[in-house]
């Protein structure tokens, strides 16, 4: 499972660089995360949960902002959201589209004690 990976991944970087910054317990991460990496974040959050049981991020919350995909057209230079990717531009139609944002896959912030 994708998500169980990534939540994985999400608890050794925080629990790595809780002694940089000095924290004993992190109340909240901060995540962001674009549409087109396909994740769930019920998935995600499910994961953490069960991954984060008995660990210094037991009880922590994981907060999720989601990243609309955007795309820049190649063929008349247009910049819009994608409503339901994969589709081409909606000014002209062509598929020749440059993605902007929605691949993000990253730990904005986290708080904590
Ligand atoms: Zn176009």
């Amino acid at each position: 499972m994708h998500e169980l990976s990534i939540a994985q991944s999400i608890i050794k970087i925080v629990t790595q660089d809780m002694p940089k910054h000095n924290l004993t317990k992190v109340d909240s991460i901060t995540l962001r995360i674009g549409e087109i990496t396909q994740i769930m974040p019920d998935a995600l959050l499910f994961g953490f949960e069960c991954l984060s049981k008995d660990t210094s991020l037991d009880g922590t919350k994981l907060i999720i902002e989601t990243v609309p995909v955007k795309g820049h057209c190649k063929t008349c230079g247009q910049d819009f959201v994608f409503e339901d990717w994969p589709h081409g531009c909606p000014e002209c139609g062509q598929t020749d589209i440059r993605i902007i944002s929605g691949r993000e896959l990253e730990i904005v912030e986290f708080e904590g004690s």
